[in-house]
């Protein structure tokens, strides 16, 4: 029988003595004065969070907040403003859904809810982020079960089901060790856990809180578990991108469909993505060159290789949906545009014909 009381009293012992600083928590201190952290930080951490690591979330975040220090003024920005700050984050309708849930945070009043229920109402707030809010900000009683937890869970429990099948009962396993006392605390304890001791490869036994109550510790399967179902090939599409200068270095940029992959996002115009051999069709006639070398990039469901064609262009008005952007910026372009341009800059640059 699994001493649930004596893990959640140790996890909480080491937390305070271990806890990862992170700019969206409270410190140390004001966790002694029993002060929480304040709900939009937690909410916005959280969405950054989702399918992204720490150390690319805490500049992002830090940018974020020192722009938009309250969910009034994130709901007041500009949506190309947000985008653009989102950019090279990945997983752009979380920026979309950022916006829609400021505004209707704001539009309720300006607070966040503090109840899993309420919070599940708003965009972009699935079951998990909708726990985690309810838990860190507000100290609910809620089961947050993400990767890092999953992983502490299946090890504690020897859970040897593969991931994903494992879900439903690592997360009903995880909810045997959520305490009525200082619940938050605790979600974030096995987060912290999992992120820096219970490791995915080579976990830290000699160093966890919780060893002396772990079965895969006990029996020797800790760097086994949790086991995951192969996952199946990701398909690859190809396509091409057309980066196109004015000779004033306004770059040629499309809005894409608010829907969709990068949607809503800058991007140059290109061939849809697709298994088969792209057909060229330039926005813009002129003497198109071939920059060297592909673009790869991987999103959830497929590879992506994108040949790259660079034009300087002497006309002021394009002939197609793009408009010339001036003051152009890479960073404001989501990461396989950013690529493209990387490719295309030195042949701009290089041949005297596109000067
Ligand atoms: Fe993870 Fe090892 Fe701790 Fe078990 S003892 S929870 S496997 S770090």
């Amino acid at each position: 029988m699994c001493d649930t009381a004596a893990i959640t009293a140790a996890l909480a012992r080491w937390y305070d003595a271990s806890a990862r600083v992170l700019p969206w928590r409270t410190t140390p201190h004001e966790r002694m004065r029993g002060i929480r952290p304040d709900p939009y930080r937690v909410w916005l951490s959280e969405i950054m969070l989702q399918q992204t690591t720490v150390a690319a979330v805490r500049g992002y975040f830090l940018r974020f907040t020192e722009r938009w220090p309250t969910v009034a003024d994130l709901a007041a920005a500009q949506d190309a403003e947000v985008m653009a700050e989102w950019a090279g984050l990945g997983y752009y309708a979380r920026a979309r859904n950022l916006i829609a849930c400021a505004r209707a945070v704001v539009a309720a009043g300006g607070a966040f809810p503090s109840e899993r229920a309420a919070l599940l109402a708003l965009p972009g707030i699935g079951p998990y982020t909708a726990a985690a809010i309810a838990s860190i900000a507000f100290d609910r009683p809620e089961t947050v079960v993400d990767g890092n937890v999953e992983r502490v869970v299946a090890r504690l429990f020897a859970h040897e089901d593969p991931l994903p099948r494992a879900k439903p009962a690592l997360t009903r396993l995880a909810a045997t060790l959520t305490p009525h006392d200082r619940p938050g605390e605790h979600a974030q304890a096995m987060m912290d856990l999992g992120a820096t001791i219970c490791t995915p490869r080579a976990p830290l036994c000699g160093l966890c809180p919780v060893a002396g109550f772990c079965a895969a510790h006990a029996r020797g399967l800790a760097a086994e578990l949790p086991r995951k179902a192969p996952k199946p090939e990701k398909p690859l599409r190809k396509g091409l991108a057309y980066v196109c200068l004015r000779s004033d270095g306004a770059a040629l940029l499309e809005t894409r469909p608010p829907r969709g992959l990068l949607g809503g996002m800058l991007g140059w115009p290109g061939t849809p993505w697709s298994d088969a051999t792209p057909r060229p069709a330039p926005p813009v006639p002129g003497d198109w060159r071939a920059c060297p070398g592909v673009v790869r990039h991987t999103f959830t469901h497929f590879h992506l290789e994108l040949q790259v064609l660079a034009l300087r262009w002497s006309g002021m008005q394009p002939p197609c949906p793009g408009t010339f952007h001036e003051g152009f910026d890479p960073r404001a372009l989501p990461t396989v545009m950013r690529k493209c341009w990387e490719l295309a800059a030195p042949v701009l640059e290089a041949d005297p014909r596109l000067r």
